[in-house]
């Protein structure tokens, strides 16, 4: 069976540039994915989608006749291709089983799937939810949250980015990998330090705090390690060792193509993560 990579992240992270790159990845190495589009409101989808939910409905169109704004517009949109979902999944079941009919034809090896700019609209709707899920239920689905690495190079933001990551680890309860994209522009390895050595991003604290740079706020810096948010810190610094453990962590250039192959090793070792850990969670919550 394939597996279904789902692309979440916040807008502007690269979502959709880093599916244009796995795609054509894939093409190259002649194992072309099943592509699903499931942002309403994007302009142009820069790769050929085998679903697209801008063919079912018409995200202007939501807009207008339910006077929606932008965000309400989306939700709205995902909640009416939600009811399709039951068609969808016989359709990817159908596509991704070998044709006996056609014995040379390569078998589809992964469904990748495109979600709203507005992450929240995804992770925390019903529809979202029931997508998900019913992805979740008939493939193995491994989460790509994808991070903006340039802009998330202060330790406020990234201490942010990692608490929503761990979050949305909680909602969605699937396997998940951290994408730290655009590593053209910023290198990911200062990431990679922070979260398997608390010290080294304690130590970048303390030199934000000294230069005044955090947050703006006069002597309110986390990294003192005394007051209260010097003693938050330590509590989530514990919290996320053990979130941290559960990632699998690359850095890709969705512009240049660096890391790519790294991201399949880490959906390959999800996958088998997904069929030994989260299947048989899945199956007792049914
Ligand atoms: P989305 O909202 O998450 O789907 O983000 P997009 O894929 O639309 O990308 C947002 C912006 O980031 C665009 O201007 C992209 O060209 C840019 N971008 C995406 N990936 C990379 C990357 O790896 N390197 C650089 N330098 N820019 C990138
Ligand atoms: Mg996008």
């Amino acid at each position: 069976t394939p597996t279904a990579i789902v692309c979440v992240g916040m807008a502007g992270s690269g979502k959709t540039t880093f599916m244009q790159r796995i795609n054509a990845h894939l093409h190259a190495l002649k194992e072309p994915p099943y592509v699903i589009n499931l942002d309403p409101a994007v302009r142009n989808v820069p790769f050929d989608s085998n679903i697209d939910i801008r063919d079912s409905v018409n995200y202007k169109e939501v807009m207008k006749s339910y006077n929606l704004g932008p965000n309400g517009g989306i939700l709205t949109s995902l909640n009416l291709f939600a009811t399709k979902i039951d068609q969808i999944l016989t359709l990817l079941e159908k596509r991704t089983t070998p044709d006996p009919a056609k014995p040379d034809a390569k078998a589809i090896k992964n469904i990748l799937v495109d979600t709203p700019g507005q992450i929240e609209v995804f992770v925390w709707s019903a529809s979202g939810s029931i997508l998900l899920d019913s992805l979740a239920s008939t493939f193995p689905t491994v989460i790509a949250y994808i991070i903006d690495t340039p802009r998330t190079a202060s330790t406020s933001t990234f201490m942010s980015n990692m608490l929503y990551a761990c979050s949305i680890l909680y909602k969605t309860k699937l396997p998940m990998i951290l994408v730290f994209n655009k590593t053209d522009v910023k290198d990911a390895e200062f990431a990679k330090e922070w979260m398997t050595d608390f010290e080294a991003f304690q130590a970048a604290l303390k030199e934000e705090e000294e230069a005044g740079s955090f947050g703006g706020v006069e002597g309110g810096g986390m990294g003192g390690g005394s007051g209260y948010m010097g003693s938050l810190l330590n509590s989530m610094s514990l919290m996320l060792e053990e979130f941290y453990s559960h990632l699998s962590v690359v850095g890709v250039s969705s512009m240049t193509g660096q890391g790519i192959p790294e991201f399949f090793e880490a959906v390959a070792e999800k996958a088998k993560e997904f069929d030994r850990d989260y299947k048989p969670e899945l199956e007792r919550r049914k």
